[in-house]
């Protein structure tokens, strides 16, 4: 019998678990990733940590070479540039042609650039790629002052990196508040605080219209939507991604934002296979096909569509969204769906968010139907639960993190939370006692059953 030949396009988060899986499943396929980038698989959010110099280029490798070759996982670079569905065959730009049995397309998420004249400019700089951040280090050495465009995590990363090589950073924001489709007043003014500590200058309500070159094609400065211009040498642009699906343009694989799945991470098509940043995937809890920007879910999601590329009919369920990132020294975790500022005359909620930021899922900005929020504030430590009826579905959590690991596992085990419930509304360390209470007693209760029974921390 032929061996079964399984073609990934990516050699990221995705691609990198499904041919590992396939591997395991099927010790005889053929295996073949490619990938654009000539490296071995990397992380991303390792890319935030490289640009403040936390971990060594080396560092940021999530696989050596070595390990293609003894998995038997042929490694191809190159840009794979169209699908041939009828002929079962992936064509690459150089001309070389790769037949498949089973297809699998892991090709991620890219920054979209500015809407308006100036993103061609030498000195607009994205965190994205390795590439691209190695760029920004070096450029960021030679530069004095910067503006930083994007309302999310990975524009508030940016800041951080630039200011920590040595450049005089500008954070432009279009509205009044940090991170303000996922941040209350108060978690943005802890953020705040660190930010203004380390001399970054935050320019809320402001917005540019265009970035001015020099003739040499170099960044001169920002015009702002006052007609002012804005002198930097350096703009970070982080104002969202977009799936990567050029290679199935001109195909029949049924997409809207992203490639269309099914519970198997099957598209349209029965032999193509879609998962991680390119996947528009089923979601429980919005009951919607949703995009999960986030590394845990591109791994989910590869392992489930190698299952089913071997052969074997199991449904991916969608866990609920996590994310964990420091920035300035503040941990801040956050899982579910979190309910922005209630009065936010925000006109970018979810149906006509255009594009989703790196490391965030749409499930963060969904409103649950029955929805309660209770809160708790102590220094630099917040808490924020968010209710659907007796539910947990989401939490944010700033500072002191050992309530994380516990809400994550009762929001994805559905726990019912009624228990806690009259201490919702007197929140402070009455929530967080009652918390504790809670979850000693499910532990107690189910000996044995909790994966890692760690205590919450009170003061
Ligand atoms: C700076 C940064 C910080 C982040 N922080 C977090 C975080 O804190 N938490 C979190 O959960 N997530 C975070 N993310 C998001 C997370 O990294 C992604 O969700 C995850 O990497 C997606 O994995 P993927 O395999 O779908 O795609 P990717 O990792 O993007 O991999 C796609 C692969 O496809 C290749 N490719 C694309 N097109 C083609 C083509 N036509 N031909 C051949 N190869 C192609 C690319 O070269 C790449 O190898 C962050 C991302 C960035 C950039």
């Amino acid at each position: 019998m032929q061996p079964i030949r399984y073609v990934i396009v990516g050699n990221g988060a995705a691609g990198v678990t499904a041919a590992e899986t396939i591997r395991h499943q099927d010790p005889m396929g053929e295996i073949t990733i490619v990938s654009a980038e000539p490296y071995p698989m990397y992380s991303r959010p390792g890319l935030a940590y490289l640009l403040i110099n936390e971990i060594p280029r080396q560092q940021v490798f999530a696989r050596q070479p070595e390990w293609y070759q003894q998995m038997c996982i042929n490694l191809l670079f190159g840009l794979a540039e169209r699908l041939d569905v009828d002929q079962q065959q992936v064509i690459l730009g150089d001309g070389r042609i790769l037949p498949y049995d089973r297809l699998l397309i892991a090709t991620g998420a890219r920054a979209v650039p500015p809407p308006y004249p100036g993103a061609e400019l030498k000195g607009v700089v994205y965190l994205d790629t390795l590439d691209g951040t190695l760029a920004l280090v070096k450029q960021a050495k030679r530069r004095r002052r910067a503006v930083v465009i994007g309302g999310g995590i990975t524009a508030l990363e940016m800041t951080e990196g630039l200011a920590h090589n040595g450049v005089d950073t500008h954070y432009f924001l279009r509205r009044n508040r940090l991170w303000s489709k996922v941040f209350n007043d108060t978690e943005a003014s802890l953020l705040e605080k660190r930010m203004r500590d380390h001399h970054i200058n935050i320019h809320y309500n402001t917005e540019a219209t265009e970035i001015l070159g020099d003739r040499k094609g170099r960044v001169r400065a920002v015009r702002l939507e006052d007609g002012r211009e804005f002198k930097c040498d350096i703009v970070g642009v982080a104002i969202g991604v977009k799936p990567q699906i050029d290679l199935i343009q001109n195909s029949p694989i049924k997409t809207d934002r992203a490639i269309l799945v099914n519970e198997f991470m099957q598209s349209s098509q029965r032999n193509v296979f879609a998962a991680g940043d390119c996947a528009q995937v089923y979601d429980r809890w919005t009951n919607k096909h949703t995009l999960d920007i986030l590394w845990p879910s591109a791994v989910a999601e590869g392992h489930a569509a190698a299952l089913n590329m071997c052969g074997q009919q199991i449904p991916y369920e969608k866990g609920s969204p996590f994310n964990a990132c420091l920035l300035y020294g503040l941990h801040i975790t956050t899982m579910g769906q979190i309910n922005p500022h209630q009065d936010d005359d925000s006109d970018e909620g979810p149906e006509v968010m255009q594009y989703l930021s790196r490391g965030s899922s749409e499930v963060w900005y969904t409103y649950p139907r029955h929805y309660a929020s209770a809160w708790s504030n102590d220094g630099e430590n917040t808490l924020r639960l968010v209710l659907d009826g007796d539910y947990l579905v989401g939490a944010l959590i700033v500072g002191e993190q050992s309530t994380a690991d516990p809400l994550r596992y009762i929001i994805e085990n559905r726990i019912n939370f009624r228990e806690v419930h009259p201490d919702l509304s007197i929140g402070g360390l009455a929530l967080k006692r009652s918390l504790q209470q809670f979850w000693s007693n499910l532990n107690r209760n189910q000996a044995g059953s909790y994966p890692n029974p760690q205590n919450i921390i009170i003061e």
